[in-house]
């Protein structure tokens, strides 16, 4: 989608820091991480939020965490926990608006969020 920022970074317009890509999906590396580990998860189609998964496009969701948890392998951060976050709309504090999932680790994680 034109003037969406991460469809610029998932056909490579924009730089990433990458730490997963395979055909339907992008993992790279938050520019501001709130985490040790901060890694960004987008499906490469553009859908706007979670408000826009249905039952044609949901299999991407299932993948994504499918990913999310390779990386956190990978990343060193399975066995001590993680956690995997979507802000949705403006009280969930989505700024992007391309569907993202962040993968947050190294650190232990305060409930309820802010
Ligand atoms: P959200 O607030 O849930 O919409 O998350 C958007 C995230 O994208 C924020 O954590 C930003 O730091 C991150 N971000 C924005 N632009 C970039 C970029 N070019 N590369 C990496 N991360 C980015
Ligand atoms: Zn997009």
């Amino acid at each position: 989608m034109a003037d969406c920022i991460f469809c610029k970074i998932a056909n490579g317009e924009i730089p990433s820091n990458k730490a997963y890509e395979d055909d339907k999906v992008l993992a790279f590396y938050d520019l501001d991480p709130q985490a040790p580990t901060h890694v960004l998860i987008i499906p490469k189609e553009h859908i706007a939020s979670a408000n826009d998964i249905n039952e044609e496009n949901a299999s991407i969701v299932a993948h994504i965490f499918t990913v999310a948890a390779k990386i956190a392998k990978d990343l060193g951060i399975a066995e001590d926990g993680y956690r995997i976050v979507n802000n949705c709309g403006d009280n969930g504090g989505q700024t992007v608006k391309h569907l993202h999932f962040h993968l947050l680790g190294g650190r232990s994680m305060a409930w309820p969020p802010g």
